[in-house]
């Protein structure tokens, strides 16, 4: 496994690679690696001859100071996770070599970068499209990788790709659960064990979503599962919503081809997001 920090360094041994007729498959992450962020590169080694994975911790996406100063870096359990699950390369660069002084961008996103996550994070999206513009314009990979823990983000990397006409093929994977359900996140291991205990109520939230989904109206489902987040103990609930995840809309009725619940909360100090699919396409 090669280990870089500087990008035009990885960019020409990528170049070989591929001057070579090796296909480059891409998981970007931001450390602190869990089994989620390992099913991504078991996925991205069953379909491209060589996984590259990054680890950077993007500043321009946190509109947190504090959510970016305590998110965990553990550098070296990361790389050898990353070896045991025979990635080829880390790219794990400093924040100097990816921003200068004075960097700005703006990518229009249209509704999505004002609903969600986007609504109670602003800028994120941006900050995420800019980072990712970036990773790609390095790697130059086939094929990228991402979860659907986060579909907004995964909506919004296609949005970008379609409209710059990026030659990457994006997959989605499925999302990686503890054993008891909670949503597996980089964010866990910040969180008291009761806490932990109350975050659970995000993936009850959803499978009784999921269960209702087979006999109630989008509305009552909505109402039932607020009105379950709301009296669950040491949670606050921001969002519970269901869209067509198709064309990432919020719907009322059930025609949509594809439908996906998507909920988010604070618990404690964490922000943790979760979603299903309700209705598959
Ligand atoms: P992050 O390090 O949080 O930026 O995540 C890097 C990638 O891993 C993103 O594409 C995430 O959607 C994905 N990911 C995070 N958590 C999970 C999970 N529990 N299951 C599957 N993929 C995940």
């Amino acid at each position: 496994m090669e280990i870089f920090s500087s990008r035009d360094a990885v960019h020409k041994y990528l170049l070989e690679l591929r001057a070579a007729g090796k296909t480059i498959g891409f998981v970007p992450t931001m450390g602190a690696l869990h089994a989620g962020h390992l099913s991504l590169i078991e996925t991205a080694r069953r379909q491209a001859d060589i996984v590259v994975c990054s680890i950077f911790v993007n500043p321009t996406q946190f509109n947190d100071k504090s959510d970016l100063e305590n998110y965990p870096r553990p550098v070296e359990e990361d790389i050898k996770k990353l070896k045991d699950a025979h990635c080829d390369i880390i790219f794990m660069p400093e924040v100097e070599e990816m921003y200068g002084k004075s960097e700005s961008w703006h990518i229009e996103l249209g509704d999505w970068d004002n609903i969600l996550e986007g609504k109670i994070r602003p800028g994120h999206y941006q900050g995420v499209t800019q980072i990712v513009k970036k990773l790609f314009d390095i790697v130059q990979p086939d094929y990228a990788f991402f979860g659907q823990k986060d579909y907004q983000q995964f909506m919004i990397i296609s949005q970008m790709v379609r409209m710059l006409h990026i030659p990457v093929q994006l997959i989605v994977c499925p999302i990686i659960r503890e054993n008891d359900g909670l949503a597996m996140s980089s964010r866990n291991v910040r969180l008291s064990s009761e806490e932990r205990e109350n975050a659970l109520a995000l993936y009850r939230g959803l499978t009784k979503a999921a269960e209702l989904f087979k006999t109630k109206s989008i509305d009552q489902i909505k109402n039932e599962v607020n009105a379950f987040l709301d009296s669950a103990p040491g949670i606050e609930p921001e969002y519970f919503e269901i869209y067509d995840a198709g064309n990432f809309k919020p719907i009322t009725d059930k025609s949509a081809g594809s439908i996906i619940a998507l909920v988010a909360a604070r618990v404690g100090k964490i922000r943790i997001i979760d979603n299903m699919i309700l209705k598959q396409g």
